[in-house]
């Protein structure tokens, strides 16, 4: 392509409302636009980043076995009824009725679908086990909406679902698909992490998540550099690391004034102790009931381990005049000593911390040495604290690190959860009826395009890998009204086309250094320049966005080396 007959619409300020890198870089280089919250038009560089990346999945589900279907957009609300989910998805979920008045939703995601399929066309365990896959819009109704492509509303997907006879065979399509997508984000150019996460919504048993780690990233994940641990920060293990330093002895209990010591930090710099030795008492409501939940003053609770421990669909904390009536005094002043008639859990820590410091439920007041199982009952105890940096790997033992991540695909074993729900079953060789047993697999593809910019970039703008350019190479010739220069770039150019590469040709009337400045910005891995040396010495300048390196290349046989060199790269650091 010509860029005088391109759509790039480059930006030279950064646009106010673009929070992250990401965001920025793919606005000012012209590759998306915003049309409402969460919402995006894809511009003709950016759709040519997506179909690569839609390539390289496709190339990976289809060797693992995948099938590619498409599945409605918009889906009934009787399906989702019948699986549970219609009432449990709530607000995220963009519902629409038709002229009947019959309740459609726009798909977040196909588990329900993609069942009532194989529900209504497989019936023998012949025809399994089945991946049938798709690359489609998703809608989520997100409260908030930010980052550009990595938190928004409609996003493009890919979603595979699996369908077993048995647990072995999920085993089976689980570590294929494992598999698969490490080999697509290997191939997409990114540094990631496959960690044990959460099933959240989707639900079922066992999951893994696979994290680009970049600063912007929304999650936070716990890994161990020496093994292959790797946990999202929701529920990687934490083991008590206050456990063995009991030399300490039980003092006797001790009410003392704290004036105005509402926080943990206040507490302690109050009574000139570490936060370590405070016991950290929270209330929530799960589900409708309080609970209590006590912590070391300096941890944080995972919620998702406190939801998984209790089973809740819902936890928040609870109002302050909840936790005023129950404990008779306010947020700052509660204890676990003579709580009553309320579910008190403690973190494992908890029973190992020795005259430790708590609220007293009485305003203004709290205990010192109080320690459980004498000055209280502590009957319920559970791992419930993130795991910090530093603190051993629970598999080997080599202090664990913790970085931020951006969520790119996750895998699920869903087992019969929807199977069960909406009747997916299939006659076994001894002629009984069985549920199938299922797997989802997501891969979020704009959102890889978006954590691609995250990990690679500079100052100048982005450098995309070359496996997910939306172009190899641009030719820049240094003046346009030298007819000299344009005659070779135009043979440049139409060589490069004939040998097969993606290329580009600055072929605007513009200054030198305002087409660096936009090829830097746009980000093509190579650049090949133009200019009077070339004229004179017969050299063309070759140069690497991603490593700076150039080089001066006789133009002669040009376009069958830089060929050669594209595919040697591809195939080394992209291939499969
Ligand atoms: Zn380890």
């Amino acid at each position: 392509m010509r860029t005088s007959q391109m759509l790039i619409p480059t930006l030279k300020e950064i646009p106010a409302e673009a929070e992250v890198v990401s965001h920025q870089l793919l606005l000012r280089a012209g590759f998306i636009r915003k049309v409402a919250a969460g919402i995006y038009t894809f511009l003709p560089l950016g759709q040519r980043v997506i179909s690569k990346i839609e390539k390289i999945v496709r190339e990976e589900m289809d060797l693992a076995g995948g099938q590619e279907v498409i599945l409605p957009i918009i889906q009934p609300a009787e399906l989702w009824q019948e699986s549970g989910r219609w009432e449990v998805y709530g607000e995220e979920m963009f519902r629409l009725r038709d002229r009947h008045h019959r309740p459609f939703c726009l798909g977040p995601t196909h588990e329900e679908i993609i069942t009532a399929l194989v529900r209504s066309e497989v019936s023998s365990y012949k025809q399994l086990p089945l991946l049938l896959y798709q690359i489609q819009n998703k809608y989520r109704d997100e409260p908030r909406p930010r980052f550009g492509l990595l938190r928004g509303r409609e996003f493009i997907m890919k979603d595979l679902y699996s369908f077993d006879r048995d647990e072995e065979g999920l085993k089976e399509s689980y570590a294929k698909m494992y598999r698969a997508y490490s080999n697509v984000f290997r191939r997409c150019g990114l540094r990631f992490r496959a960690v044990e996460a959460d099933t959240g919504a989707i639900g079922g048993n066992y999951s893994h998540e696979f994290m680009v780690l970049a600063d912007a990233g929304e999650a936070e994940v716990a890994f161990c550099p020496a093994c292959d641990y790797a946990a999202n920060i929701e529920i990687a293990l934490a083991r008590p690391q206050n456990k063995g330093r009991q030399e300490e002895i039980p003092a006797k209990l001790e009410l003392v004034p704290t004036p105005g010591c509402q926080t943990v930090e206040e507490v302690a710099s109050y009574l000139q102790i570490e936060p370590t030795k405070i016991i950290k008492t929270l209330f929530f409501k799960a589900d409708g009931r309080l609970v209590s939940v006590l912590l070391r003053g300096d941890r944080e609770l995972s919620h998702v381990k406190l939801m998984r421990y209790l089973g809740c669909r819902d936890l928040h904390l609870a109002a302050p005049d909840e936790v005023k009536e129950i404990a008779g005094a306010p947020t700052g002043y509660v204890g676990p000593l003579g709580l009553k008639s309320i579910r008190v859990i403690g973190d494992l820590e908890v029973p190992y911390m020795v005259n430790a410091v708590a609220g007293a439920n009485r305003e203004g007041y709290h205990y010192m040495n109080v320690n459980a199982g004498r000055d209280f009952e502590l009957a319920e105890v559970a791992d419930l604290r993130q795991a910090e940096a530093g603190e051993p790997c629970p598999r080997c033992g080599v202090p664990l690190e913790r970085k931020r991540g951006i969520e790119v695909g996750q895998i699920f074993q869903l087992g019969t959860k929807y199977s069960r729900a909406m009747g997916a079953t299939y006659t076994d060789p001894q002629g009984q009826e069985q549920y199938i047993v299922m797997g989802c697999y997501g891969i979020g593809i704009s959102r890889t395009m978006a954590a691609a910019v995250e990990q690679n970039h500079d100052a100048s703008g982005i450098i995309w890998p070359l496996s997910i350019a939306p172009y190899q190479v641009v030719v820049v010739p240094v003046s346009n009204r030298d007819g000299e220069q344009m005659a070779i770039a135009e043979s440049l150019y139409y060589e490069l086309q004939q040998a097969g590469v993606e290329v580009v040709l600055d072929d605007r009337d513009e200054r030198a250094g305002v087409k660096f400045v936009e090829a830097d910005l746009i980000g093509y891995p190579l650049r090949l320049t133009i200019g009077k040396k070339t004229i004179q010495e017969g050299t063309i300048d070759l140069k690497w966005r991603e490593s700076g390196r150039e080089i001066a290349l006789p133009w002669e046989g040009l376009a069958r080396r830089v060929k050669e060199e594209i595919e040697n790269v591809l195939k080394e650091r992209y291939g499969r």
